[in-house]
């Protein structure tokens, strides 16, 4: 292909990736942004192969049909409460590979000379620390959406001046490493700290904060293959790279103002963790169970009613008898709305995406903001399967991991109806005091049977 060509492939496919983005923002219009985004990742990938100096033709094919057979087949296996794990081990990959490019770039640097081999080296550094941090911080937050590590945050003492001082090293190394024209040893003892210092970074979050994390890493992620981008000299890759960057830096930032937290205390990472965790054994108190039939026969004689969905109805799969039952209520002539916290389930967007798969139409699915204050005017709250996201002790007890954090202040209905297995505490990890209260009641059992039960009982 003649570099004009490819100029202007790279050109469609930046194009096309701005509209994915830009698709993605809404539910009604994220299918065909999805689309976008395929379309131009397959332009840049052909584009790609087909430039002028891509040699080894068989090598490239045995990966990508290697790579693709692997991802095909997570993509079709992949549940969706699993998707978060997905995307982050994806993250890590990124980094890795910004990492394997900085030391092919570095071995690699021609016959580089003055200003040119200055900013080659300042590439080369930044984007193996860039794409080491991102790497291990991705692996650990896999490790901890799976459950393969605890969510609690790692309490290491002087961990703030450990982050710091790893920063500083990092810097002075750099100065170094560019003075000396590159010295391989200063390149390796700088790529340890940064898998080190992205370990730590993520390991010191609390589960409750791992929204930020991962929208975070999806941020480093972008940064990583913008670093890439400069080593390969290729412009589609650092422009795919800053978009990546750039809307992840957006999401972070979004998640920190749903979380209450600080933006740049994120960035610098270790961030929600000056907490006490509180006394999960403490005394809350008795708790109170119903049955389904009592729920279908409170909810038939209710005006207003809201439902609260969060992790829970993901794994249990309940969205579609949930739906069912909105149906029944609203012929019945019930107002009944979903209540929708951000950090509800395990990605951004998780519930919204749950409730449009049932077919939920739009217009009763209302952000927190929208509807904390109408909670006083309704009768009957179903909170299914959702826990850390109606914890009123965010509000009530400042040594809790998820002090600060907004939430759905469900406990202002005048019925409050909780469905879950047991009274097991959320993902991060504290009791929750609204089981405990006079107008909450229990409906022990998998989410689904539970609600299925109740629309036969309507
Ligand atoms: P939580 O994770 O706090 O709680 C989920 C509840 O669902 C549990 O109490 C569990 O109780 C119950 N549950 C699980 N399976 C079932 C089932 N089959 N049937 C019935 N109940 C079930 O949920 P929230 O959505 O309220 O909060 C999300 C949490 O995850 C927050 O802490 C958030 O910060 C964090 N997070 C969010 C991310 C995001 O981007 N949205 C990403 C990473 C973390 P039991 O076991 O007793 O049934």
């Amino acid at each position: 292909m003649s570099t004009g060509l490819i100029t202007a492939a790279y050109l469609m496919a930046a194009i096309l990736f701005i509209l994915a983005l830009a698709g993605l923002s809404k539910q009604e219009t994220a299918q065909t942004g999805n689309t976008y985004g395929i379309i131009g990742m397959a332009i840049a990938l052909i584009a790609t192969i087909a430039s002028p100096g891509v040699e080894a033709f068989g090598y490239i094919l045995i990966a990508m049909v290697v790579g693709s057979a692997i991802g095909l087949r997570l993509a079709m296996k992949v549940e969706m409460t699993q998707m978060p794990e997905l995307v982050a081990i994806l993250h890590s990959f990124v980094g890795l590979a910004a990492v394997l490019v900085g030391f092919n770039s570095y071995l690699d640097h021609g016959n580089l000379t003055g200003a040119l081999l200055t900013i080659h080296l300042s590439e080369v550094y930044l984007g193996i620390f860039i794409g080491a941090v991102t790497f291990t911080g991705s692996v650990v937050a896999f490790g901890k959406l799976r459950g393969i590590f605890s969510s609690k945050s790692l309490m290491l003492p002087q961990r703030h001046k450990m982050n710091l001082l790893a920063i500083i090293v990092t810097l002075v190394m750099m100065v170094q490493f560019v003075r000396l024209g590159g010295d391989m040893n200063l390149l390796l003892i700088m790529t340890a700290i940064a898998l080190l210092f992205g370990i730590h970074m993520v390991a010191s979050i609390g589960g409750a904060d791992m929204p930020v994390v991962v929208s975070m890493l999806n941020s480093y992620s972008g940064w990583s293959a913008a670093a890439a981008g400069f080593m390969l000299s290729n412009d589609l890759l650092i422009v795919t790279g800053a978009l990546v960057g750039s809307s992840g830096a957006i999401l972070s930032y979004i998640m920190c103002k749903a979380m209450n937290r600080s933006f740049i205390s994120v960035i610098a990472g270790g961030f929600g963790t000056n907490v006490v965790i509180s006394d999960d054994g403490a005394d809350q108190g008795t708790h109170e169970e119903t049955t389904a039939e009592v729920v279908a026969d409170m909810l038939k004689n209710s005006t207003n009613v809201i439902i609260a969905p969060g992790y829970g109805m993901a794994v249990a799969q309940a969205q579609y008898p949930v739906y069912e039952v909105t149906r029944k209520l609203k012929e019945m002539g019930i107002n009944v709305r979903f209540g929708i916290h951000p950090v509800a389930g395990r990605l951004p967007g998780h519930m919204n995406v749950l409730l449009a798969e049932a077919k939920v139409p739009y217009d009763i699915v209302m952000e927190m903001d929208e509807i904390n204050d109408d909670f006083s005017d309704t009768d009957t709250v179903l909170v299914i399967g959702a826990n850390d996201t109606v914890n009123p002790s965010a509000q009530d007890d400042p040594n809790s991991p998820i002090a600060g954090m907004p939430i759905l202040e469900v406990w202002n209905a005048e019925n409050v109806i909780v469905f879950k297995r047991s009274m097991n505490p959320g993902y991060a990890g504290v009791q929750n005091p609204l089981f405990f209260k006079e107008n909450t009641k229990m409906l022990f059992g998998d989410a689904k049977d539970s609600v299925e039960n109740i629309l036969k009982a309507l």
